[in-house]
């Protein structure tokens, strides 16, 4: 019997879902089907000549190794080379320079961070996803068009009141979660950004930037609404407030509830600094 064709609607839900799953790449004109491709013969190896005895030489040291990608050596040469930045914009140069992040090689942009820098407020998120990559700036999707209108409730804005920026300065193929290492070496940037950015208090926008900044194992539920106390590299004390990521929002709206009060809190904190912009 024919196979029923497939409807326009069938194709267009199907594509859907591969976005929904993170699939927004084409890498070929056709699909192969690695199930039906023949299995490659295993073949002997063919005997070797007879070869003349090897004369004796002195032994060569083996090469060394090569260094692999996100070694702990890749991030503490991130981290020297934040050390070495003094102002945002050497330390912009030196991550859009730095090549020691496979994630660099899939994504279409380095995104570093938008809004005022020295605002009051500064915001760290996790990675950028696919709008970030294509526009090169952090929290432009949806989750970022929410985040604008929370910050907005109480008198911040990308033009005044906040700077914003994530823990990866590239995206992860299909928004995966970034692993450790990934986050190891970004952070080595992050906490030099963090300290070049002064804000008056932190933001940990989602529990993966609260558990890598803050350096815990407790999760989001547990973090959130409580101030926690980030550390500069001068021993200054920075208030720091760990929310619910604004994906998980639009997600769970019943839990915009206990952003709100997050939200209340962060207001009452600047003010207590003196560090209000706007009524
Ligand atoms: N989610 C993040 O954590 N960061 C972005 O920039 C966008 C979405």
């Amino acid at each position: 019997m024919a196979e029923p064709a497939v409807s326009r609607e069938d194709l267009a839900a199907l594509l859907r879902w591969y976005v929904d799953q993170g699939l927004d790449e084409v890498v070929g004109e056709h699909a192969i089907d690695r199930f039906a491709a023949p299995q490659p013969a295993i073949v002997a190896p063919a005997a070797q000549p007879a070869r003349a005895p090897t004369p004796i030489r002195a032994p060569v040291p083996p090469p060394r190794a090569p260094v692999p990608l996100e070694s702990p050596q890749l991030v503490e040469d991130a981290r020297a080379l934040a050390e070495r930045c003094n102002t945002l914009a050497e330390l912009e140069a030196a991550v859009r320079a730095f090549e020691g992040c496979a994630l660099k090689r899939t994504a279409k942009n380095t995104v570093f961070a938008d809004g005022m820098p020295g605002a009051p407020v500064m915001i760290v998120g996790e990675a950028p996803g696919g709008d970030e990559d294509r526009l090169g700036k952090p929290f432009v999707g949806v989750s970022g068009q929410l985040m604008d209108r929370m910050m907005e409730a109480i008198g911040l804005t990308r033009a005044g009141g906040f700077y914003i920026t994530n823990i990866l300065f590239w995206r992860p193929p299909g928004n995966r979660t970034p692993t450790l290492a990934e986050q190891a070496m970004c952070l080595a940037f992050t906490r030099r950004h963090i300290e070049l950015a002064k804000p008056k208090l932190l933001v940990l926008a989602g529990g993966v930037a609260a558990k890598a900044v803050l350096d815990t194992t407790e999760g989001i539920m547990r973090l959130r609404g409580k101030w926690a106390s980030y550390r500069l590299g001068d021993g200054t004390e920075l208030p720091t407030m760990p929310t619910f990521h604004p994906a998980y929002l639009l997600r769970t709206p019943a839990s915009k509830r206990q952003s709100w009060q997050d939200l209340l809190a962060i207001d009452r904190k600047l003010k207590e600094l003196g560090a209000i912009l706007s009524s």
